[in-house]
């Protein structure tokens, strides 16, 4: 076996997703030349590809509600969130040449909706600003003597370096490059890690093959879902396995819970904006020489895949019972069957519990090594949450890892840290 060619670094971060970019940020804005490794060809691949759908970055909702979408063991993360607000993220990414656009709901995007702008200013900022981007270079865990061990194209290579800030990402889109392998190499030295769930995630229904082969891939709009104490008037798609997209996300951390549990209900109001009372009412009128399908369309204006999903979960007596039916309109039990596998998950929970962090996010047990990101163990609803904390997370560890070398610098400056910024 080739042994291990060795480097000393100063600063270390390992993953260049948002998180451990951010963290960069936080040292080459103290003069702190930094090294970023990241196993894949190129950094943030899971960042540009939430660009595609349009990169919505953070959310302008009251703050209050904003930090109440989180939700981690310790209740620490809307601490470190209410750090750097969705306005400081707005004036951040401003201060990279790339304007806001702030959505009718409050979600905020660049104004080119992509990623690949905002990461190419930023990329070109750390660099100016001291900062490494080593590609191709997977961390496979410590030496017998601590330092990080790594793959790459040239053979194995060991670092040794004062700090690090690991942002190696949850676990999903392993293409992308988070993986979840971290979490081995952290156990092999007993540093907490939590299993990985996960979050943000399609959910398996048992269609029928009618509502399979005609409705795969219709979206369901203008509803209300309720899952435990959850409940949004975001759409949804219907898969062939189950249900997607936005409105499932917002609860798919009950429904979790509850598939936990054993039995798991997402209850759907078909029609949110008529009350069961005005619903029922309505049914009652004398149907006549009607189908049951044109009653519904002219009483309830139910029509297409909702009404297609009515019948799916609704036995034949409910529908001749007008308030039985409104009832059910108002609240259709779609009983969920499982999750789709961790892998397809828009994010993940599990990792590194903020018990065993430093309100720094440094390791309590591993002086000098923080970690930031999804690789912590929290959770969030899509809709900017999920990046607004990995960037938060990230700025703290940063800044945690400044201090870190701060105080451990030479009282002359010889360390050749700066003071250009705040470090703590
Ligand atoms: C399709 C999709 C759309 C999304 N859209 C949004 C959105 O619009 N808004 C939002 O807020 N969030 C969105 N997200 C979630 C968001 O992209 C992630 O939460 C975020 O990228 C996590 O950032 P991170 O820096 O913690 O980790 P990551 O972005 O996952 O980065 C981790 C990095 O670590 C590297 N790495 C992992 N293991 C190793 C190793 N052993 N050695 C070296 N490097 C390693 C990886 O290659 C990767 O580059 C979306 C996610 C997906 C999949």
């Amino acid at each position: 076996m080739t042994s291990p060619s060795h480097e000393i670094a100063r600063a270390v971060i390992i993953g260049a997703g948002p998180a451990g970019l951010m963290a960069a940020e936080m040292l080459t804005d103290h003069g702190i030349a930094v090294d970023i490794y990241d196993a894949m060809p190129s950094p943030a691949r899971k960042f540009l590809m939430a660009g595609k759908s349009g990169l919505n970055i953070t959310h302008t909702e009251g703050l209050e509600m904003f930090l109440a979408r989180y939700s981690e063991d310790e209740g620490r993360l809307a601490e470190i969130v209410a750090d750097f607000t969705p306005h400081m993220i707005i004036r951040w990414m401003e201060e990279l040449g790339i304007e806001a656009q702030t959505g009718p709901t409050g979600r905020v995007f660049p104004s080119m909706m992509k990623a690949s702008p905002l990461l190419r200013a930023w990329l070109r900022r750390l660099e100016d600003g001291g900062a490494t981007l080593h590609t191709r270079h997977r961390w496979t865990g410590w030496d017998e003597d601590g330092a990080l061990l790594f793959e790459t194209p040239d053979g194995p290579k060991a670092v040794t370096a004062e700090v690090v800030i690991f942002a190696l990402g949850g676990a999903s889109w392993s293409r992308l490059g988070s993986d979840g392998a971290w979490a081995e190499h952290f156990a092999k030295e007993d540093i907490p890690v939590t299993p990985f769930m996960p979050s943000n995630s399609g959910f398996l229904v048992d269609w029928s093959a009618h509502m399979n082969e005609t409705y795969a891939g219709a979206p369901v709009k203008n509803i209300r879902l309720t899952a435990g104490d959850v409940s949004t008037r975001a759409e949804f798609v219907i898969t062939e396995r189950g249900v997607e997209s936005g409105g499932i996300y917002m609860v798919s951390a009950p429904l979790r819970e509850a598939l936990a549990a054993g039995e798991a209900l997402l209850n759907i109001d078909l029609l949110p904006d008529v009350s069961e009372e005005a619903l029922t009412e309505r049914l009652s009128r004398p149907r006549g020489r009607q189908s049951m399908s044109n009653h519904l369309r002219k009483a309830a204006r139910l029509t297409g895949v909702k009404k297609a999903l009515l019948y799916e979960f609704t036995p034949k007596e409910v529908l001749e019972d007008a308030a039985a039916l409104a009832k059910a309109i108002k609240s259709l039990p779609l009983r969920i069957t499982g999750m789709v596998p961790l892998d397809e998950a828009i994010s993940t929970t599990g990792g590194v519990p903020f018990a065993a962090l430093t309100e720094e996010l440094m390791l309590e047990d591993r002086p000098g090594t923080f970690c930031a990101g999804e690789m912590l163990g929290w959770d969030a609803p899509t809709g900017g949450y999920l990046l607004t904390a990995c960037f938060a997370t990230g700025r703290r560890a940063g800044q945690g890892a400044c201090s870190w070398l701060l105080d451990s610098a030479a009282p002359n400056g010889q360390n050749g840290v700066t003071d250009k910024g705040d470090a703590a």
